[in-house]
């Protein structure tokens, strides 16, 4: 597999889903891979990038904007392949936030009211906000991370009201034993009951499950630089 095989099967589960080319972003998810393979990638162009380690990604990102990253804004703004756009899909500590929102530009795992609470001060204080997507635990899953989808409506309207959080979708982890598809299907039902649009699910094993159940941003990583080595 490589980016471009992946980019083709989106493609299409775009199409046989009926949904508009473009309607579903593809986030490569570049997480303990060799820093050549990332490399690779972004000459190949692709600017839209995910790690779930706010240190890992301090590590090798300022360097790969600096070299990729158009250096002034007239130079952005007509430049081919543009700015590269980074996503934190891990679990964020409050004491990594500040780091994080100098790295990312969207943050997927938004998953407990502290938490949104100091998001919301850190935002106000900064003038800008990431893109925000509330992670869900639809599989209630005791060692995983994510909103209980029964405290989900209460807690998306707190982000809204008392935090006055922009919330941009919702994202879940199937656990690893169920069929995805339910999953996905609860998160749609869910986000569309919040009236929210942004749907962050499916990775290598089930993007096209997840287009074709509606999600708008795909999280694929071993698909598209291979297998990662998964400690000694
Ligand atoms: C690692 C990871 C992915 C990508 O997983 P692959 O199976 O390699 O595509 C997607 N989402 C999250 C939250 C991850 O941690």
């Amino acid at each position: 597999m490589s980016l471009s095989d992946i980019s083709v099967r989106l493609g299409r589960a775009v199409e046989a889903a009926g949904r508009p080319t473009g309607s579903v972003k593809l986030i490569a998810i570049s997480k303990v891979q060799p820093l050549g393979r990332v490399r690779a990638v972004l000459e190949s162009g692709h600017r839209i990038f995910g790690e779930n380690r706010v240190q890992e990604a301090g590590e090798k990102w300022p360097d790969f904007k600096a070299e990729f990253d158009p250096a002034d804004r007239a130079a952005r703004e007509t430049a081919q392949p543009g700015k590269i756009e980074l996503h934190l899909v891990g679990p964020l500590q409050s004491n990594k936030l500040n780091r994080a929102l100098e790295l990312f530009d969207a943050i997927h795992s938004l998953d407990r009211d502290s938490l949104a609470r100091k998001l919301s001060k850190a935002v106000q204080s900064r003038g800008s906000c990431p893109e925000i997507f509330i992670q869900v635990n639809t599989g209630r899953e005791a060692q995983k991370s994510g909103i209980d989808p029964d405290f989900l409506d209460a807690f998306v309207e707190t982000c809204q009201r008392s935090y006055d959080l922009p919330i941009r979708g919702l994202m879940v982890i199937p656990p690893v034993d169920d069929a995805p598809e339910t999953h996905f299907r609860q998160l749609a039902d869910l986000a569309r009951r919040n009236g929210l649009d942004g749907l962050s699910m499916g990775m290598s094993g089930d993007f096209e499950t997840a287009i074709a159940c509606g999600a708008t941003h795909v999280r694929v990583g071993s698909a598209i630089f291979g297998a990662r080595k998964t400690g000694p």
